[in-house]
């Protein structure tokens, strides 16, 4: 599975020629300078790549358009050292498609009250520039992170790194393609959606494949490839055997071992990213792909099950989003299964059926395997963990019928109480903000699913911001949520969003 490209942001600087050269050279030392700094300052994901200073119609429109070929260039941050009239940008604006960052700095942190003096101030004139800026920008309506605040400070630095993050996200949200090999579960609502309206919105590709066709890849998958990564399980998890014959159960993994192989042949070879399945639609698959899906979401795979196309095409979005952080906690597909109401203790225990990413996964990662008391194959094998505590984000995108939204739940992970010896799944456990009523009455009437992507790595900001990119409604549930106002959002945003 390849990681996101060797991605870069260009950084542009507005000016203008009405201070002199000696002016428009400091602009261009400053703008260099402050560059070089926040690729040094180890914060920022990306390499920032600095650019010419932008004071003409024909260098800006030529540099946004460049900006739009490059592949490389995930996106663009401007900022406007002196006042840099916005009529001169309305062309290249006009043309750009990117993720747009407005960084509302300026080079001295303090005003210079000994020194200051007129050439001084028309020279640092960002409060002033990056107003005129912003006007045209807001005017046209093009969607932008506004960041404010000093380049040196860290947490300017983190905000910008931050939404580096989310700019990944809506550039590679055109390259998703998700694989179906079987249809949603029937009569389901939440897991159906408008397929050509999301390829419009996100750029997804949603196809689906004869299940057959993925179990003939499986089944030719040899036996001691097969064979090479049973000893690979069998080397880095705990078997539990729990009273099964050592070698029925060695059997049972190997079908999930070849799954594995298989499937990952069969998506590389057609150039999908992500992967629904539905255990009642199986073909010549012997048991429903459980710990398969398991390593294969952890190997960057997006999955939704049930046929819940949205959903694996979020897991993959958000798995990019987080690619290569330092220290991540992990990114997967949950269910909410069951709550515990215990005053002081309330919280929603999330699991699936099987296919839950070890990426969460604290501690002790096990195989177990037993029967899954639906559809009528085999007792799958899968891997069996507790998750890691500490904040995260859950999502669900919904098809509303003329619209998709975005539900975003801020909740906080904990351990649960005591062992559950007797489940035999993965599962998490969070306790959504503000609390749990209200938590799960915002995202009911929200209409959010029972199928979230999850991740400990992203903030309900960046997936606002992601929406907002998309073009489509987000909300999101958090410390500050009241219902009366979350009712009163939902109604002004159906006027909004049409
Ligand atoms: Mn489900």
């Amino acid at each position: 599975m390849k990681a996101v490209k060797n991605y870069k942001f260009w950084f542009c600087t507005g000016s203008q020629d009405l201070y002199g050269d000696e002016c428009l050279k400091n602009v261009t030392k400053h703008s260099q300078i402050i560059v070089e700094e926040l690729n040094k300052s180890g914060v920022l994901p990306f390499e920032v790549v600095w650019k010419p200073t932008l004071i003409t119609n024909e260098l800006i429109r030529r540099t946004f358009n460049e900006a739009n070929t490059e592949e490389e260039c995930a996106g663009v941050i401007t900022w406007m050292h002196t006042f840099s009239p916005a009529k001169s940008w309305i062309l290249g604006l006009q043309e750009y498609r990117k993720p747009l960052l407005h960084l509302h700095t300026q080079f001295n942190e303090e005003i210079p009250y000994d020194t200051i003096d007129m050439d001084f101030m028309n020279e640092n004139q960002a409060a002033h520039g990056d107003r005129e800026y912003g006007h045209i920008v807001s005017r046209m309506g093009i969607e932008r992170k506004v960041v404010m605040g000093h380049w040196s400070d860290k947490r300017v630095q983190e905000r910008i790194a931050s939404w580096m993050r989310t700019a990944i996200g809506v550039i590679e949200s055109s390259h998703v393609r998700v694989m179906r090999v079987a249809d949603n579960m029937r009569n389901v609502a939440v897991t159906e959606g408008d397929k050509v309206e999301a390829q419009l919105k996100f750029g997804w590709e949603v196809d689906t494949y004869p299940v057959n066709e993925i179990a003939e890849a499986v089944g030719a998958v040899s036996e001691s490839d097969t064979n090479a990564l049973v000893d690979e399980y069998y080397d880095k998890y705990e078997i539990l055997l729990e009273g099964r014959d050592p070698a029925e159960f060695r059997r049972h993994v190997a079908v999930q071992a070849q799954i594995e192989i298989g499937f990952e042949r069969f998506l590389e070879e057609k150039n999908y990213q992500a992967i629904v399945t539905h255990f009642g639609d199986l073909g010549a698959l012997k048991q429903l792909p459980g710990l398969a899906i398991q390593r294969l979401e952890e190997k960057g795979y997006g999955f939704g099950a049930e046929g819940d196309w949205k959903v694996a095409a979020m897991v993959r979005i958000m798995k990019l989003m987080t690619s290569g952080m330092k220290g991540a906690k992990g990114t997967s597909m949950l269910e909410d299964y069951t709550y515990n109401l215990v005053k002081g203790k309330e919280g929603i225990l999330q699991a699936h059926m099987l296919e839950i990413c070890p990426s969460i996964a604290e501690g002790p990662i096990s195989i177990k395997c037993q029967p899954l008391s639906m559809g009528d194959r085999e007792d799958p094998a899968r891997l069996v963990f507790t998750s890691k505590e500490g904040p995260g984000i859950a999502t669900s995108l919904v098809d509303l019928g003329t619209r998709f939204r975005l539900i975003i739940n801020e909740v906080d992970c904990k351990k649960v109480e005591k062992p559950m010896p007797k489940l035999p799944v993965a599962t998490n456990f969070w306790e959504p903000k503000p609390n749990l009523y209200t938590g799960a009455e915002a995202w009911i009437l929200a209409g959010g699913a029972h199928h979230t992507a999850f991740s400990y790595d992203l903030t309900s900001e960046q997936m606002a911001d992601w929406a907002d990119a998309m073009g489509i409604e987000s909300v999101i549930i958090d410390a500050d949520t009241t219902i009366r106002n979350f009712k009163n959002e939902l109604r002004w945003n159906a006027a909004s969003y049409r």
